[in-house]
């Protein structure tokens, strides 16, 4: 049985290829819960690939990945347990156009989880507070800012009650002034406990928020550390080369 001082997510030597196309070259990564760990490294990494496959949404051909003891790969696994205990919001927040905010949060714990409509509702409203979007409940996504929408949409992953969240560039395509509002709410699920995994190019939020940053070049894992290392003083030549182009 697992427990919480064991690593809530485990990767060993994961390898994965699309077809001939290496992606993930041996992948290990320990994360323990409530680390919040970033993911950074140039486009076409596999950065997208790796975490996807943290909650069984891509497959792999070696290696293992458990998420609470538990292996991803197992085909005997529940893939919809798997993804209940793990949350993730992308880069695109893909919430429905023709429901409002509130609607959005409650439609998956009601339809999914079968929890009882009154409890979701009490749950929901509760979590469009903590991303600081009180009094939109009634709002449908276009007539939000991009940045309230994503809000909504970590609401919505939020309301499955994961144990752990991956978030894939959620403000890579948010206009700057709606970054920030983005990440506070991130910063302050993290302050609440909550494991997160992030694939970002926001090297100020890594700096002050994370825990450790795994730096990945084609495939590989080429540095990890703490921010205070890897920023102030990076030692594989690619891991310089990328932060002087981003910093
Ligand atoms: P990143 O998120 O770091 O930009 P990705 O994980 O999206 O990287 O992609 C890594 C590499 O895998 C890229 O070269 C990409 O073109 C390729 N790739 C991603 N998804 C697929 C797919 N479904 N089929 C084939 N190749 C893919
Ligand atoms: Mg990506």
């Amino acid at each position: 049985m697992w427990s919480p001082n064991q690593p809530i997510v485990a990767m060993k030597n994961v390898m994965k290829s699309y077809g001939d196309f290496d992606v993930l070259k041996g992948i290990s990564m320990d994360i323990m819960k409530g680390e919040v760990v970033c993911i950074i490294g140039p486009s076409g990494s596999g950065k997208s690939t790796l975490i996807r496959c943290i909650n069984g949404l891509n497959d792999i051909q070696k290696g293992s990945i458990t998420v609470e003891g538990q292996e991803v790969h197992d085909p005997k696994l529940d893939k919809r347990l798997l993804r209940r205990k793990v949350g993730m919001v992308f880069q695109q927040y893909n919430l429905f156009p023709h429901k409002t905010a509130l609607q959005n949060i409650i439609m998956a714990p009601v339809k999914v989880l079968k929890e009882p409509r009154a409890d979701v509702e009490a749950r929901a409203r509760a979590l469009l507070k903590k991303v600081r979007l009180e009094g939109k409940e009634n709002s449908y996504p276009g007539e939000l800012s991009g940045g309230q929408q994503q809000r909504v949409a970590i609401a919505r992953s939020l309301a499955m009650r994961p144990d752990i969240m991956l978030f894939d560039e959620v403000t890579a395509a948010l206009d700057p002034e709606t970054v920030k509002e983005v990440l506070v709410t991130i910063k302050e699920l993290a302050a609440d406990g909550m494991t997160c995994i992030l694939v970002t190019h926001e090297m100020g939020f890594a700096k002050e928020v994370a825990d450790k940053v795994y730096f990945t070049d084609r495939g590989l894992i080429v540095e990890e550390g703490h921010p205070s290392e890897i920023f102030s003083n990076p030692k594989d030549p690619r891991t310089k080369a990328f932060l002087s182009q981003v910093l």
